[in-house]
């Protein structure tokens, strides 16, 4: 399994694109900055997209890749909770900033959603999905995507701290896991939903505790303009647990 990171940040600059995952060239987790990382022929080869939650940096980009397809005469398969799904058609895809691609073209539209259930696992394109409710400001999931061949990652998509319940449940090879502002944020962060370098440790630890191991551990969804601090608390985490963190950067490419 190939994943490579499109967007790794929460905010968007010429250097700094929203979060975004491309598994294989085919499925996506999160649509914040995926049209402009990907050329008109790789977002051809898309044949599904997972969105964790309705906020807009992880969203961005649904009605633009939809107005693509449409221009190709394709559809693309989006699937996602039911509240994600009401935020979506009730705002994003309503047909009043632009087509509503949920129904046009009529009889054929261009985005075929499914709802999806936490906890059920669903088949996707060959991998299987298990989306996993976190703890966000928003009605959130995880995903952990098995490979054909077996390989698995986890993503939590945007998260505050108490993930035992989610770890009970999930056995990754790889860990890519949000982390947006440094330490003297906790407060700030923790309350709209987010982790900082030190809730970050904690949560390593009680995966460690629970599940005798950690994985590969890459953070994603850092603030830019807090970035050198936050990783240099991250790199203190790391030496801490006496395990590798890795920040994450777009382009990133991560290989299981
Ligand atoms: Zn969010
Ligand atoms: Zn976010």
């Amino acid at each position: 399994m190939n994943i490579q990171l499109l967007g790794a940040h929460n905010c968007e600059s010429q250097n700094t694109k929203l979060t975004s995952l491309l598994i294989d060239d085919i499925l996506v987790v999160d649509a914040g900055g995926l049209t402009s990382s990907l050329s008109f022929q790789a977002q051809q080869k898309l044949r599904a997209i997972l969105l964790t939650h309705q906020h807009y940096d992880h969203v961005r980009d649904v009605p633009v890749i939809a107005m693509n397809f449409f221009l190709y005469g394709a559809t693309i398969n989006i699937y996602s909770t039911q509240p994600v799904y009401n935020a979506l058609t009730t705002h994003l895809l309503d047909g009043k900033l632009y087509p509503n691609f949920l129904e046009q073209p009529q009889g054929n539209p261009t985005i075929k959603f499914t709802i999806i259930e936490p906890y059920q696992i669903e088949q996707i394109e060959g991998y299987s999905v298990l989306p996993i409710p976190v703890n966000h400001s928003v009605p959130t999931v995880g995903y952990q995507v098995t490979s054909p061949d077996g390989k698995v990652f986890f993503y939590t998509g945007d998260t505050r701290p108490d993930l035992a319940g989610c770890w009970e449940r999930v056995s990754p090879q790889l860990l890519i896991i949000e982390v947006s502002a440094p330490d003297r944020f906790e407060e700030l962060y923790k309350r709209r939903g987010h982790l900082t370098p030190t809730l970050l440790k904690q949560e390593l630890a009680s995966f460690r505790e629970l599940k005798g191991y950690l994985p590969q551990v890459v953070v994603v969804h850092l603030n830019p303009g807090l970035e050198e601090e936050t990783k240099a608390e991250i790199a203190a985490v790391a030496e801490d647990l006496n395990h590798p963190i890795s920040v994450g950067y777009e382009g990133m490419q991560l290989r299981l």
